[in-house]
């Protein structure tokens, strides 16, 4: 059990109004810290007013990115209750991600009292109107001052929440994704598999050059043979071929293992519907769409849930998915997770933590 110290604001801000949340623009009363040392490993663990904090130039996040997040959401049910979906999926791919970045692990119990004691402690910040929710931003940064490249020997945890409005204001429009060719986001033995902010730098400017075009997201490849699917933009990838739901298997390090990823292929499978987790190239993708068995293709991930894909381009071949339209699988799948996240169906894979 961590001795979580609190320190009520008394200026508490005005709360943005439900219809004009967007995503990660608005921050709540408070946040939630905790420091490590080597003598005494994490301690110090405080909730406080939300604000600014100081740090040295010289502290080593800033010169070698040792920093790592997770990102979950609180979600509010029609009786008021808060409730968090599967933390400890989140937690336990945290730690992970510590372990690749060379940053002491935190016990499970102690992140989800953190998590349970900040959403708490601003529960009035978790909003109500349909399809919004508190926005939940653990990270951990490096703050040892020193350029030596090597391991920090201390760290700081913070958890940040943000109000977020409904990603789907508009229902649900399927998105247009372009195939990159140029870049890569990772490679065998890289840091694919870990949540931390040196892959989103990296993957910026493909990003970016997407947009430039008028696509909305990037579909990568592989950074070896550059044609295995990887991901799109920052949420993974499933692709429908023939009745068959394929998404690329975690086997080689660099995909992400999404748990909204991972929930919906339990949720597949307790459905009876094919999933494959498996290599699967751009050439079969290619061919299944010319062969009339391309069914649908949607990325998960916790902000957008599930987001279909409607066209896809590559190499100057524009490919319409499902006459871009949201597909039955995507639509069941969405049903059925948003139903679970806010409470509206019962929670029959044991996924719900109340806070
Ligand atoms: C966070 C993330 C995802 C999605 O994971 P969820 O746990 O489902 O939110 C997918 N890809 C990348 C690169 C991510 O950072």
């Amino acid at each position: 059990m961590l001795n979580i110290t609190i320190q009520r604001t008394d200026s508490p801000k005005v709360k943005p109004a439900s219809d004009k949340l967007g995503f990660g623009k608005h921050f709540s009363d408070h946040m939630f810290l905790m420091n490590y040392s080597t003598e005494k490993g994490w301690h110090d663990a405080r909730i406080v007013p939300y604000g600014p904090i100081s740090l040295e130039p010289s502290a080593m996040v800033f010169h070698y990115a040792q920093e790592l997040f997770e990102g979950m959401k609180a979600y509010r049910t029609a009786d008021g209750t808060i409730q968090l979906f599967r933390p400890d999926r989140n937690i336990e791919r945290m730690n992970n991600t510590c372990d690749r970045l060379c940053v002491p692990r935190i016990d499970p119990a102690d992140a989800l009292q953190a998590i349970k004691a900040v959403v708490d402690v601003d529960k009035d910040w978790v909003p109500t109107e349909e399809g919004t929710s508190l926005y939940i931003r653990p990270f951990i940064i490096a703050t040892d001052s020193m350029l030596g490249v090597h391991p920090s020997h201390t760290y700081l945890f913070m958890i940040i929440l943000s109000p977020v409005g409904s990603y789907y204001e508009a229902g649900i429009n399927p998105v247009k994704i372009c195939v990159e060719r140029e870049y890569v986001r990772c490679v065998k033995g890289g840091t694919g598999l870990a949540k931390i902010g040196g892959n989103y730098a990296a993957s910026l400017i493909g990003q970016q050059k997407a947009e430039q075009m008028g696509y909305a997201q990037v579909l990568w490849l592989d950074g070896i043979h550059r044609k295995y699917i990887d991901e799109v933009g920052a949420m993974n990838v499933f692709f429908v071929i023939d009745g068959v739901v394929i998404t690329p298997e975690l086997t080689d390090g660099n995909i992400l293992p999404g748990v909204t990823r991972r929930s919906a292929i339990e949720l597949l499978k307790s459905w009876g519907v094919p999933v494959e987790e498996r290599k699967l190239s751009i050439d079969e993708v290619i061919e299944a769409h010319k062969n009339g068995k391309l069914d649908e293709a949607f990325g998960t991930g916790t902000a957008a849930v599930i987001s279909p894909i409607g066209e896809l381009f590559d190499c100057g071949e524009t490919m319409v998915i499902n006459n871009n339209e949201i597909g039955a699988i995507s639509k069941k799948l969405y049903d059925a997770l948003t139903g679970i996240q806010w409470g509206k169906c019962e929670d029959t894979m044991g996924w719900i933590e109340k806070v």
